[in-house]
């Protein structure tokens, strides 16, 4: 009766994760790519990166972040495929309403993960998998019957998570906790999510080589070796608490952007750069934030240079002209550090987000020429009519810093792996 142990608390959330998501739609959209190797493309070039690969991609190596020379090599016959987030975006909206016939999402993880947090009749073990089966059936005959996903159902959102990815494609798993770590005792740590490739030499360092190591660390090993309060939250996680969730708080918001090789001369690079920061601002301002940091970085072409830079404001803010300026004196710092190449890829990200609802405090700042609050709430006021026109007639149609037509063959809605573009970014 492993229901009524203590350690083997209620099955309390079904997780599911589309299989193969972007390469999936294309293949439910293009029947004749369906049962084949496929990738998706960000541009079709053999230099990029492939952003999915469909089943049959896998089988021969290829997935996610594989180099496409290299995944052309790897798998003969392999079909390439651009992206169309749009496409993606709108499957998105029909899985999601599809779901929700069946049962409602407590939380949308990313675009092709969704959370449900079940009720008491549905922590039965036997509801919920029959739900499980409900959905994915729902999906195959509403939505597409090559869109497949692998459903976890766990005690808490992080096992859930991890249950959904123990079979792939088309997976159901159901993970008690008194199965853990005997269910994923020959996965590395690093499967698991929240330990990344870079804290592994950490982990060893603590002589934590395996899941079932991990599994016996404490919660005060785990915090030295996250270095706060995060490793005590996955303790906590792994073991099964359920420690409750927050809805969606930013932390950042970033955008980033592999050039297309006529636009990494600097005169191009320095107008996709400000695109990418506007794209950024006009978010900022639309979900209600503000940000007090800002952060520039480029990789050079053919080489391995990169180029960091980052600014912090005395105080939180969202207007597009005060963060050009400080764009405007990051961009010589990164160029100076890839000593001026081309450049391939350049990411900009605003952090120390603060929600509008705080009060803002008027200071001047330290960093720029000292701008009146009246001079600060009229550039707020102005990026918004820009967003607004922007919205109504079509992205850059007002921009700044840029001619409008410069961006226009470059710009597009790029897919963020942890978050769903809004409709309206696709004008943003
Ligand atoms: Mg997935």
């Amino acid at each position: 009766m492993p229901a009524s142990l203590p350690s083997s608390p209620p099955l309390r959330w079904l997780f599911l994760d589309l299989n193969s998501y972007f390469a999936s739609v294309e293949q439910q959209i293009c029947p004749k790519l369906q049962g084949k190797p496929v990738a998706v493309v960000p541009m079709m070039s053999d230099a990029t990166c492939a952003i999915a690969a469909s089943a049959q991609a896998k089988k021969f190596g290829v997935k996610t972040g594989t180099n496409v020379g290299e995944a052309k090599r790897m798998c003969p016959g392999l079909q390439l495929v651009l992206a169309d987030h749009s496409r993606y975006v709108a499957y998105h909206e029909r899985i999601k309403a599809e779901i929700e016939r069946h049962y409602p999402i407590e939380v949308v993880g990313s675009i092709d993960e969704m959370g449900l947090l079940l009720d008491g009749r549905h922590q039965d073990e036997k509801v919920a998998v029959d739900l499980a089966h409900r959905i994915k059936q729902g999906i195959r005959e509403n939505v597409g019957e090559v869109i497949t996903c692998s459903v976890g159902i766990a005690p808490n959102r992080f096992l859930a998570k991890l249950a959904s990815d123990i079979v792939k494609p088309d997976g159901l798993t159901v993970l008690h906790l008194h199965e853990m770590p005997q269910k994923i005792a020959h996965w590395q740590i690093t499967d698991l999510c929240g330990i990344g490739r870079r804290m592994e030499p950490r982990f060893h360092a603590a002589g934590i080589h395996s899941i079932e190591k991990l599994w016996a660390a404490t919660s005060q090993q785990l915090h030295q070796i996250w270095g706060g309060v995060g490793g005590d939250r996955f303790w906590q996680e792994l073991h099964g608490q359920d420690l409750g969730h927050f809805a969606t708080q930013h932390s950042s918001i970033g955008h980033s952007h592999v050039l297309a090789p006529e636009f990494r001369y600097h005169a191009q690079a320095v107008i996709v750069a400000k695109r990418l920061l506007s794209k950024a601002a006009s978010r900022l301002r639309r979900t209600e934030y503000r940000a007090q940091g800002l952060s520039l970085s480029v990789r050079a072409e053919g080489q391995p240079l990169r180029g960091d830079a980052q600014s912090r404001l005395s105080q939180p803010l969202s207007d597009t002209f005060t963060l050009m300026r400080l764009l405007d004196r990051l961009w010589p710092e990164v160029m100076r550090q890839i000593r001026w190449s081309r450049v391939k890829k350049i990411s900009v990200t605003l952090h120390d987000l603060q929600s509008n609802a705080e009060p803002q405090q008027l200071e001047l700042f330290p960093e720029l020429q000292p701008a009146k609050p009246v001079v600060l709430a009229r550039q707020e006021k102005l990026s918004q009519i820009m967003d607004t026109l922007n919205q109504r007639y079509g992205r850059d149609s007002v921009a700044l810093g840029f001619l409008p037509n410069q961006v226009k063959t470059f710009s597009g809605t790029k897919i963020a792996f942890d978050r769903i573009p809004k409709q309206q970014e696709f004008q943003e």
